[in-house]
């Protein structure tokens, strides 16, 4: 998992984590980012929302199961009392019903461990995604639902803010009366938007300056567009931060929808449509006459450009070796390796910086990724007009701000989102409300989460965990024959430097702390202005991270807000976060068995540890700086290794995403970070009870405390996708499809054969296996 608070610079840019993309605000950010952080699960766009799904079941279908149970289950652990707290027995129920015995574990594991679910569950008509990962972001929705809306309570500025924000969200009927006014008005601010004007060649056009437009999109509207400039830590030296110039995201999810033929011509439809009914609704506001045809032309041309940009871009597969793409260089070497007909650089960036006060440095270096696209971007330049580059520019916040205008704009989505998610319903406008706060003012929404819900004694349980699978991870290097012992001394020293977070930080539930109501100190909400509040915190968030080009790196900075159900690892920082929001069932409790923990949140952990060494984390160090310390032989193994598990992924065919393979480059980092979790919990969870731990029987599950951790590993992700989704997903995600994330990590784990008694051959028992760590 990995991903990051801030909403500017890298942090948003997160690779999208196990859910599908979240909204569309954060889809756009997904798919930039490099080094972003390593998440553990995609987010999703369109809706995610559910309820646990911990019923009892009945005593007919325990009956039942037991009847029909697979073959090689033991009747009962020898030993081991049964527990009937009601913790054990709502895990226990929720094992069952989520499981289908009648499948055999050795054929197919996924289907026996989730079989019960997926037949019990429809995607809703509001999601792209559903899965037991999604259900839990649903129902932690509910509760921050409550707790933003409570009005009885006296609460500190930072709370306040967050309450004022969620109701101008709310407030539907102001915003309905409002209409597209407030939009209008933020075009002219932005120079107008060509398309719904008259006579923008002949007045604005005239001293249009691309570098001030781009200035002025950056750190006003924070949209990097066409070039993207950020503030983030230097990966050469992880204590200072530096300005980074790389590709830009486009407004749809992936390059490919471009210029691929086949199903994504559909979205490249739907996506110009969108563009010229919005123009249209604008100019018809506006009482400027239809000109149906001048606003195709424009939008076509628009569309034309944003292909040109997505081909001069690298696709995500080849842009894996971080050494490789980072150049750091002085102003001059930028501007005359990257001439663009005469883009002046200087001028760019230093409009940019003086939104915040910062002058650019004599001897300032920049740090360029995105070198390919830069060169190809000139002769793109050179092709369009001013006009038509203005149309792109503004349309990207255009559609960026769609969402937060009155119903008759957010309905002129329907086609594309329809297309792109294969959702037919928007979310409920609360759940839509609640994540846009959460994701807005991460901090204070999580202060109110972890007071309502979150045990603040499992954080010494949690450190205990990963004290235990980072123990493994270090020993189990000793196994690895690739790997010579110089590299294994620097990987120990490597593992046993990362830094953990638990839970929350500190200072959001202190009451005399000011540093939550400083974080805020620059918004100023009202109820009645959702839309200038959207922009408040667009402009509020690109500068404050900005700002941090002239300031030290803050090693205790949390990357992720608590009220998140996901986990990071941020290689810049050599650091794992897990957020209060991941710490509960099925990952983790103290009231279910320690199986049940180690399965859960255990391979969570590893997973996270592991992204320190995946084929991006191994590029950094122990103090998070990019830097090769690698022996030449454990490097060349660890791509041997590495090949084998691109491989493998990428032969699995994906029957939602019409047959397409999963894309084995993209998902690498992934797979190795799944694969070493779940052998590192599990090789925890043997020490443990070798060392005299003594784990609970579950009441009704005819299961040993070893299987139980291979199920409750699987359920986890339990889920479906829709196909439209799916789609999108093998191109963007870089987390596995749900299924093949557990079939792969456990066909490569003997342990797991050994555990379910599967014989040599069975698609569980392969001859063959890939491991990396
Ligand atoms: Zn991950």
């Amino acid at each position: 998992m990995e991903k990051s608070v801030e909403s500017a610079g890298r942090a948003r840019q997160k690779r999208p984590g196990f859910l599908e993309g979240g909204l569309l605000l954060l889809l756009l950010l997904v798919t930039a980012a490099l080094v972003a952080l390593g998440v553990l699960y995609a987010d999703r766009r369109g809706k995610q929302l559910p309820h646990l799904a911990s019923r009892l079941c009945s005593l007919q279908e325990e009956r039942n199961f037991v009847k029909r149970k697979a073959r090689g289950i033991p009747e009962s652990q020898e030993g081991s009392e049964i527990c009937t707290t009601p913790g054990c027995v709502m895990a226990a129920a929720r094992i069952l019903q989520n499981m289908d015995p009648t499948t055999e574990p050795c054929d197919d594991f996924y289907q026996f461990a989730c079989g019960g679910w997926l037949r019990h569950h429809v995607i809703p008509e509001t999601n792209s995604r559903y899965s037991i990962f999604d259900i839990l972001r649903d129902e932690l929705e509910v509760i921050l639902k409550a707790v933003l809306e409570n009005s009885t309570a006296k609460d500190r500025p930072a709370v306040e803010k967050a309450k004022t924000l969620y109701r101008s969200c709310m407030n539907e009927s102001v915003i309905e009366r409002r209409g597209a006014q407030p939009l209008l008005h933020t075009l002219e601010v932005v120079g107008g938007w060509p398309v719904a004007m008259d006579e923008w060649n002949e007045t604005v056009g005239l001293t249009w300056e691309l570098e001030r437009q781009l200035a002025l999109m950056n750190s006003q509207f924070n949209r990097r567009v066409l070039i993207d400039l950020f503030v983030w830590n230097d990966d050469r030296n992880s204590s200072r931060h530096v300005i980074y110039i790389d590709q830009p995201t486009l407004g749809m999810p992936s390059r490919e929808y471009y210029f691929s033929s086949g199903s994504d011509r559909k979205v490249r439809e739907a996506y110009l449509q969108l563009m010229v009914s919005v123009a249209t609704m604008l100019r018809e506001d506006e009482n400027l006459p239809r000109d149906s045809r001048r606003v195709w032309e424009d939008m076509a041309q628009v569309l034309e450009l944003e292909t040109q940009l997505a081909k001069a871009t690298v696709p995500q597969e080849e842009r894996h070796d971080v050494i490789a793409l980072y150049h750091r260089m002085g102003l001059e070497e930028l501007q005359s390796q990257f001439g663009l007909k005469g883009f002046n650089w200087t001028l760019f960036i230093q409009t940019v910086l003086s939104s915040v006060d910062i002058e650019l440095l004599p001897d300032e270096e920049v740090v360029v990724y995105g070198t390919p696209y830069l060169h190809n971007l000139g002769s793109i330049l050179d092709t369009y007009s001013a006009r038509t580059i203005q149309n792109y520019l503004v349309w990207r916040l255009v559609q960026d701000r769609i969402g937060s205008l009155s119903q008759r704009f957010k309905d002129t989505r329907v086609h594309y989102r329809r297309a792109l998610f294969g959702t037919m319903v928007e979310e409920a406008r609360w759940r839509e409300c609640v994540g846009y706060v959460n994701s807005n003012m991460e901090s204070a929404v999580g202060s109110l989460y972890v007071r309502e819900a979150f045990p603040g004694d499992s954080k010494s349980m949690v450190r205990e965990l990963i004290g235990k699978v980072r123990a493994v991870f270090v020993e189990t290097l000793d196994e690895l024959g690739w790997m010579d012992e110089l590299s294994k001394e620097k990987a120990r020293e490597k593992a046993m430097s990362i830094r953990e977070q638990i839970g929350h930080p500190d200072y959001i539930l202190e009451e005399r702390n000011k540093r939550l109501d400083e974080e805020y100190s620059n918004l100023n909400f009202s109820e009645h202005l959702y839309f200038e509040n959207g922009l408040q915190s667009l402009k509020v968030g690109a500068q404050r991270s900005l700002r941090k080009l002239r300031e030290k790196v803050d090693p205790n900075l949390w990357i992720i807000g608590a009220a998140v159900v996901n986990a990071f690892y941020s290689p810049n920082r050599n650091q794992i976060v897990f957020p209060a929001g991941i710490l509960q069932p099925p990952f983790f409790s103290k009231e279910q068995p320690q199986a049940l923990n180690f399965g859960g949140i255990g391979t969570v952990i590893g997973h996270e540890i592991t992204h320190g060494f995946d084929d991006s984390g191994r590029n950094f160090d122990k103090n998070g700086n990019m830097m090769d310390w690698w022996s030449n032989f454990s490097s060349q193994h660890f791509r041997e290794q590495s090949e084998c598990m691109i491989y493998q992924y990428g032969n699995y065919s994906w029957d939602l995403a019409e047959g397409q393979n999963v894309n084995g480059f993209n998902t690498l980092g992934e797979n190795i970070a799944d694969n070493g979790g779940v052998r590192q919990a599990y090789q925890a969870y043997l020490k443990w009870m070798a060392e005299g731990g003594k784990d609970q029987q579950l009441p009704g599950l005819a299961l040993t405390h070893e299987q139980l951790f291979f199920i409750n590993y699987a359920q986890v992700w339990c889920g479906s996708y829709r196909p439209e989704f799916a789609i999108q997903s093998i191109k963007t995600d870089v987390h596995s499809p749900l299924k093949y994330r557990v079939l792969g990590s456990l066909q490569n784990l003997a342990a797991f054969a050994d555990t379910f008694h599967c014989a040599q051959g069975t698609p569980m028992n392969p001859r063959e296996r890939c491991r990396v760590w």
